[in-house]
């Protein structure tokens, strides 16, 4: 009888081999970022408008008189902010509960949230801005429909109805 071959332990082997891994050490740590970052609802939204072909500013500050105001997503030619709001510092109505604990601390700090979301709105009006809201659980498709028809005056008109007549300028296009 030879004595048994193989050793106790294969260097070759290294234990963490032995279960079926998804990735590398590496890739598992890019795909941690990559779905930290998709799970941000604004960049999902970001990257749907852009691969749509919409040019934006993001995080574009505002200086109106009153306050300084800066939408995540900005048209700034069409005056257009658009705002993804998180549900929980935004006071979401489905999502927005208020914090059990420190109460004292929580609930006058969202509801300034809230009132600065409305100055900001109202600058913003004021300003000639129209102003878009979406809390964070909106689905992209839906936000970006929002977006879409608030950049196209004209939606309703389709070319097809047009044919072989220009479209009518939609109003205040100069
Ligand atoms: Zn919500």
């Amino acid at each position: 009888m030879a004595d048994k071959a193989a050793p106790e332990t294969d260097p070759a082997v290294k234990p963490e081999k032995r279960y079926p891994h998804p990735a590398s050490p590496a890739r598992s740590a890019n795909m941690k970022g990559n779905k930290r970052a998709n799970t941000k609802p604004e960049l999902a939204l970001r990257s749907a408008l852009h691969a749509l072909g919409y040019r934006y500013r993001k995080d574009f500050r505002i200086d109106l008189p009153l306050r300084r105001v800066r939408p995540d997503i900005a048209f700034t030619r069409r005056k257009i902010a658009v705002f993804v709001d998180g549900c929980f510092w935004h006071a979401c109505p489905e999502h927005g509960s208020q914090p059990k604990n420190n109460e004292w601390y929580w609930s006058p700090k969202l509801a300034k949230n809230v009132e600065r979301d409305r100055a900001a709105d109202a600058a913003l009006t004021q300003a000639g801005w129209t102003v878009i809201r979406l809390w964070e659980h909106v689905p992209v498709p839906d936000a970006v429909a929002a977006v879409v028809a608030a950049l196209a005056p004209s939606a309703g008109t389709s070319m097809d109805d047009h044919a072989g007549i220009p479209a009518i300028d939609p109003p205040g296009a100069r």
